[in-house]
């Protein structure tokens, strides 16, 4: 029996992060053993909001291939896709495009919220406002099963569902309905505490960084604002150096330990993050000695990319071949 398959990707717009792994990354290592992964990196969606920037996604591209490898993503087991090298991504995004209403879309709160972000309507493209389209027409080109993400991805996966469902009911059986599933931590904080690490936020702790880099960014972590002295009762819940430490430190005994001391006003910030950058940089080691590994042999990455893609455009040939056959279009004479 051939194994289900799974679709997720990334936008490359930048280095992968802390949360990309405890939210995304982590359960796609677990997944490939039992999945046929397809592996996405999405750079038709990231000129969404950076069509200015394209040698800034082209050297993003090949950033997160090296996260991707460092981190134990198998490019033989698994196939690692460029979207823009594969045109039937845009095909099916356009027809799909035309099963959903503007107000359908606009209900998106993913969507809202950066379309908020990015400020003045005039601001957001039209292919900014219609990605979550592009997002479903990337799960459904594969006939996805599974689709791994972090929480802010699952009302894209609800639309997912409903065009799927929708083309199937008005043109026939083509694709597999999917279903989402969610990281270890759904949305990890930013070292700002205040929303989610993000690369366009500036809030991030990049599996790249190197001990120094990782120890002053924690060093100058957000913690409890109402702590004025290291003898004032702390606050652990909402504190975002403690799910750092619930997230990455195995340790489990020293983080209780800390914790306890913290509420009593008997351990101060300094020590709670000094055990933290330690706790971190033990967990980034090894995975920064494979991407050191990889940038060393950028034939290797290179070559992941590019068989992965090919095997990925004879999927999408023949959905593609299915879904005009469905839709009766493309063969009028
Ligand atoms: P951008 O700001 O460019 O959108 P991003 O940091 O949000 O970048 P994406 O490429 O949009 O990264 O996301 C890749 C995957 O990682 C998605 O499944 C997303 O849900 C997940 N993810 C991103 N940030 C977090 C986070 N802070 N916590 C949990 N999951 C996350
Ligand atoms: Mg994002």
């Amino acid at each position: 029996m051939s194994r289900k398959r799974i679709l997720t990707g990334t936008r490359p717009t930048g280095p992968l992060h802390l949360g990309h792994y405890v939210g995304a990354l982590e359960n796609w290592v677990r997944l490939q053993k039992d999945y046929d992964c397809f592996f996405l990196i999405a750079d038709y969606q990231a000129l969404g909001d950076h069509i200015e920037e394209i040698q800034r996604i082209r050297q993003a591209v090949i950033e997160v291939t090296l996260d991707w490898l460092a981190v134990g993503l198998d490019p033989v087991r698994s196939t690692f896709v460029i979207q823009s090298a594969i045109p039937e991504f845009a095909e099916l995004h356009m027809l799909l495009s035309m099963l959903i209403s503007v107000p359908r879309l606009e209900r998106n709160p993913t969507l809202k919220a950066e379309m908020k972000d990015l400020g003045r309507r005039e601001n957001i493209s039209v292919g900014f406002f219609t990605y979550p389209v592009s997002q479903a027409a990337d799960i459904l080109l594969p006939k996805a099963h599974l689709v791994p993400v972090g929480e802010d991805q699952m009302p894209h996966i609800e639309l997912t569902r409903e065009l799927a469902r929708r083309f199937n009911q008005t043109y026939g059986e083509v694709f597999p309905i999917p279903e989402g599933m969610v990281g270890r931590v759904a949305r990890l904080v930013g070292t700002d505490g205040q929303a989610k690490m993000s690369k366009s936020l500036g809030n991030c702790i990049y599996l790249s960084d190197d001990a120094a880099t990782v120890t002053e960014k924690v060093r100058s972590m957000y913690t409890d604002p109402t702590r004025i002295r290291a003898t004032d009762p702390g606050h652990v819940e909402g504190n975002p150096v403690f799910m750092y430490h619930d997230a990455f430190n195995p340790d489990v005994a020293e983080v209780n330990d800390l914790k306890e001391r913290y509420v009593l006003g008997k351990v101060g910030d300094v020590e709670v993050k000094a055990r933290l950058a330690k706790a971190l940089n033990a967990f980034l080691d090894p995975i920064r000695e494979k991407r050191a590994y990889f940038q060393s042999h950028r034939e290797q990455v290179r070559e992941a990319l590019l068989e992965g893609t090919q095997r990925a455009k004879k999927v999408a040939e023949q959905t593609m071949a299915e879904v005009r056959a469905a839709m009766r279009i493309a063969s009028y004479v």
